[in-house]
This record gives structure tokens, sequence and C-alpha cells, in this order.
């Protein structure tokens, strides 16, 4: 799985050598052989959704186990697409985000099959395009299908239990200045000494919602961050625009519109000292969904009581770190899978063997629960 180089292209369309379709192709294979009854769907060119579906005996709720199929670049990578099993862990780019998972859920087909083990409903195989760049692949699915009742998605959480994470809301805060040659400065509206106004205005914003914003009990509080900025365009002109891109980590129940009005209240007295500031806030750039999954919620209790039985322990839940497509395939989801977000975009990406064991038992023992007439009892 990791020797087929399935990098993100970062932008609509297929591009060469990054080989999404040829490991979809082959992951349907796989569930082909399987047996299942397997479906795809183009979201882009060349950039397919896959699933398969191992068909309970239809008395039961049905469960998904979805995961993405692409990966995030290599640059710098030593050989990332070279598989090497070394002390208990496999390494290359994918490894664990989340190549590891798509291969447990093959695996826990296999394991249903070899002990004859039937469910009341069915077990669907997802694997997903597109999730390190902006989740086309998710959004579509959420949209198209096929659904099911509850959702596991493995993303890399060291077989954390995470029923919700913080949605990811992108934006651009633009100037616009007035062009004159830079020998008469005074002349002209200089759009980037403006944003230098926009980011002391926002300098505190993170610090505040750390220490007076809202909170969620696994999330915690909200995040913000300054990332990208872009102004002028030669040095002997003053610049008539400079854009910034800002990232804001929101909890579940807070919304865009919300966000965009903390940014108008901080930006909008800048007016009054500054003269001619004027400033615009564009549409979202990204807009990852937070997830929101009640503690006490069926799946949450079944996962936690397979994930308990199989580590041995008591499993430990936490909100996921990062923005998942969990939200976009519009079910009841929660995130666990083996592997950590520490090793997972590096460039000694791995996962744990033993963790992928683990998260196979946890799988198969939620699926034995879920996929059941009458409840999880
Ligand atoms: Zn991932």
């Amino acid at each position: 799985m990791i020797a087929i180089a399935s990098v993100n292209p970062f932008g609509g369309a297929a591009k060469p050598g990054h080989r999404e379709q040829e490991f979809a192709d082959w992951f349907q294979g796989q569930l082909d052989d399987l047996g299942l009854e397997t479906g795809r769907r183009d979201v882009a060119d060349g950039r397919p959704n896959i699933w398969g579906r191992l068909k309970g005996r239809g008395a039961g709720p049905s469960l998904m186990l979805a995961g993405h199929m692409d990966t995030v670049g290599v640059e710098g990578y030593d050989e990332p697409f070279v598989p090497v099993v070394k002390d208990g862990r496999v390494y290359g780019r994918g490894a664990c985000d989340m190549k590891a998972a798509l291969a447990c859920y093959l695996e826990v087909v296999r394991l249903l099959q070899e002990s004859d083990t039937q469910l009341d409903g069915d077990l669907l195989i997802v694997g997903l395009c597109d999730e390190e760049d902006i989740m086309i692949g998710s959004t579509d699915h959420g949209l198209h299908g096929p659904h099911a009742d509850f959702g596991i998605v493995g993303e890399p959480s060291e077989l954390k239990l995470c029923p919700a994470h913080k949605g990811q809301l992108g934006l651009f805060i633009r100037t616009k200045g007035r062009a004159v040659h830079s020998s008469m400065p005074e002349k002209g509206v200089n759009a980037v000494e403006h944003m230098g106004a926009v980011m002391n205005a926002l300098s505190t914003y993170n610090q505040d919602l750390q220490a007076n914003g809202r909170t969620h009990p696994l999330c915690g509080t909200g995040r913000f961050s300054m990332n990208v900025i872009r102004g002028g365009d030669i040095v002997s002109a003053v610049a008539d625009t400079c854009e910034m891109e800002v990232d804001r980590r929101y909890l579940p129940g807070e919304t865009a519109e919300e966000i965009v009005a903390d940014y108008r209240e901080r930006l909008d007295p800048l007016s009054k000292f500054i003269p001619d500031f004027v400033y615009e806030i564009s549409e979202p750039s990204l807009d990852v969904k937070p997830l929101d999954t009640p503690t006490d919620s069926q799946l949450v209790l079944a996962v936690r009581e397979a994930a308990d039985r199989a580590l041995g322990r008591p499993v430990e839940i936490a909100a996921f770190p990062g923005g998942t497509d969990a939200p976009n395939l519009k079910i009841p989801c929660v995130i666990l899978g083996p592997g950590s977000l520490e090793q997972a975009h590096g460039l000694d990406e791995f996962v744990e063997v033993q963790q992928m064991v683990d998260a196979t038992s946890i799988y198969l023992g939620a699926a034995k629960r879920l996929c059941r007439s009458g409840g999880t009892q």
C-alpha cells in the first residue's frame, strides 16, 4: 500500500505521479477478492472514492469503516515509498496516515469470514480521495453515499477514542491601498502598512480565545493563527494590495458567521485611527466542520466496550487534534486508529504493528456490537 504513491495532487484534477486512482484500483481489487459487493464514483477526473459492502442478514444497523487513500507530499523524505518493517513498526509515507487503518479494515472482513461470522447489518468499507487537501472525497460521499448508520474513521489517534474534534475555518483578510511611486509614499495608501495594523489588532486574539473563549468538554478552547501573507509587487511602488490567510480552529457549536463577526469587531475600529483604511474578509478558503458525537451515544458506548476489551484497559477518550472527513460523511462517527499524528506528516512516518493488531480487534468488536439487531446488549 505504501509503495503505491497516492500523494494528493493538491488541486482539483489528478496529476502525473500522484497515484490515488491506482491505489483506489488496488484497494477495490482487495475488496473484490474478499467477495464484497463493490462500487466507485469519480469525484474529480482520476480521483475516485471506492467502497465495498459485506452484506449482513439484513436485520441490523450498518457500520462504515472509512479512511482516506491519499497522503501528504514527500519533499525531503528519503525513500518514502519503500515500505520497511523494522522493530515492530511499518515505515513509509502513508504508514499511519492512514493506510494502516485501511489494511485493518481488510483484516476485519477476513476475520469475520474466516470465523463464519455473519453480522445482522451490513459492514461498509470506504476509501476516500483528497482528505489532505479540501476533502472533496468525503464531501461527495456524504452527498451520494452509500451511507451507514454508524461510522468509524481510523485516523491515527494512538487508539484513543475521539468522538469530537474542532472545525477549521481558513479565510483571507485583504487590505486595499493606492499605488504611487515610492519616491513620494505620502501621496499613496500603503496596503502592507495597513495589514500591519490588522496584525496588531489580531495579535491578542489567540490568547483571548484561550483565556476567555468558549470551551467544549473534550475540545477545550478555540485557536487562531496568522499563517500566510502576500502584498505589493515591486520595491519602487507603494503596495496597493495585501492579503493574509488566517486560520481559526473552532468548537462544535460555533459558526463561520460568529468568527467573521469576531474579526470585524477587532478590525472595524481601525478606520477611526487610520486614514483611508479599507479591508475586506473573503469567503472561506477552507472550512472543515467540527465533530461532536455524544459520548453517551450507542456508537461511542459500543466502540468504547470493544476498545476496553481489546486493549485490556479503559480506552482513553479525547478530542482528535486535527480535522477529519468524519463530519462530511453525515452519519454519527468517531475517530479511532493506529499511529500518531506526531508521525503523520513528518519525514519518518511509521505505525506500530501492535497498534494495527489492536485497532483490528477494536473494529471487529465494534462491528459485532453495532451490526446486531436488537441493539448492543
Ligand atoms: Zn489522515
